[in-house]
């Protein structure tokens, strides 16, 4: 009998820090206000609930190994070719067909300290090296990542907005970066909130896509279409870079009940702009409400914020998080993304955001009396 012995991955495979979800749920006996993950607090269409259970009756059959109809769908919604556009398991799926189609071990990627922190889990497992680059007041400066940019350099990510800080780059700026960065460097543009963003000057990423050879833009139904538990991404991207992901991802990549909400989902105008609107009407609120108590709030034009504790004396995020959840108010702690000081509040239903905001207030009552 020989004796086992453990094989041991890929050096880098074993920096990478194991991505930690949102908590679900925070104490007991008090009902429980999820605001830890960004998921749409109107749920997802009704069409795409329907269409989700009509997939049962059928469940011995694989998908589309193509999700045709699915693509299709997208792309009418956008205007976009069925065929440059590759659908994945959630967006996080993408992301990682792209670092291993594109990275080999000593390469570099790039992307911004706050950044989301999946780019460096799918960096270190396609064995290249991550790059990070310092951010200004919480945001994306293009000139930094422009420097952080050597011969090694095969990708640079960029969320727009960007996710924990709520921050977006300016079209202008999104096209002075891709113009300057070096022939054959893939921009991987992140564009998970785009449908939450009311700004002129920005933009999610096609046009760059359409008119040029090395920029891809993915997407998600895990936001505003209210499907994250299904899991479906999209990317749209030249011919190329679909060729590299059509050869990498599983055949069946997207599962039926995905491809049938999702097409649903896309269809149903209506549920996407009332999301948008209940977005539009409580961001404001609940930023101005919190900023009231004196807590820093950073401009979010996504359907979350962060709360910066240290602009209050006393206060501090992992014990405001304790005390948050033993009242049924679950935020994000959002150390792991650089912000020690702060937490992340997804933009919940009115009793939620509620919630929250009564919890901060006796929170910070609580430090003047003590
Ligand atoms: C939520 C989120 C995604 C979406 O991930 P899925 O795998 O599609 O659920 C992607 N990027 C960012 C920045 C996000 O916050």
């Amino acid at each position: 009998m020989s004796q086992s012995t453990s094989p041991t991955p890929r050096p880098s495979v074993l920096e990478i820090a194991a991505y930690v979800p949102g908590r679900s749920s925070g104490g007991t006996g008090v009902k429980q206000h999820k605001l830890s993950s960004n998921e749409n607090p109107l749920g997802p269409s009704p069409a795409a609930r329907a269409a989700f259970l009509d997939v049962a009756n059928s469940l011995e059959l694989y998908p589309d190994g193509g999700a045709t109809l699915l693509r299709e769908a997208i792309a009418a919604a956008y205007g976009l070719k069925p065929e440059r556009i590759v659908c994945g398991n959630g967006s996080d799926e993408l992301l990682s067909l792209i670092a291993n189609a594109f990275l080999s071990p000593g390469d570099e990627a790039v992307f911004t300290e706050h950044a989301f922190l999946v780019y460096r889990i799918v960096t270190l497992a396609a064995g290249a090296t991550p790059v990070v680059v310092a951010e200004s007041d919480l945001t994306v400066d293009v000139d930094r990542i422009l420097a952080a940019v050597t011969p090694k350099t095969r990708v640079v990510f960029l969320a727009n907005p960007n996710n924990p800080t709520g921050s977006y780059t300016p079209v202008h700026e999104v096209r002075r970066l891709r113009e300057s960065l070096p022939p054959g460097v893939l921009l991987v543009i992140d564009a998970a909130y785009a449908e939450y963003v009311r700004k002129n000057d920005y933009e999610a990423g096609i046009e760059l896509v359409a008119t040029r050879e090395d920029t891809v833009m993915t997407r998600t139904f895990s936001k505003i279409h209210g499907l994250a538990g299904l899991r479906i991404g999209w990317a749209y991207a030249p011919a190329g870079v679909i060729d590299a992901l059509h050869r990498i991802r599983g055949p069946f990549n997207v599962n039926a009940a995905a491809i049938a909400a999702g097409v649903a989902a896309i269809k149903d105008r209506a549920h996407q702009d009332r999301s948008v609107a209940h977005n539009e009407t409580w961001l404001p609120r609940v930023t101005d409400a919190i900023r009231a108590l004196g807590f820093g709030v950073p401009d979010s034009v996504g359907n979350f914020i962060l709360i910066d504790f240290s602009t209050v004396p006393g206060a501090d995020a992992a014990e405001a998080d304790d005390f948050l959840c033993a009242r049924g108010v679950v935020m994000r702690r959002v150390a792991a993304y650089g912000l020690p000081q702060m937490l992340r509040m997804t933009i919940g239903d009115q009793e939620a955001n509620e919630a929250s905001l009564a919890a901060l207030a006796e929170y910070k009552d609580g430090l003047q009396g003590g």
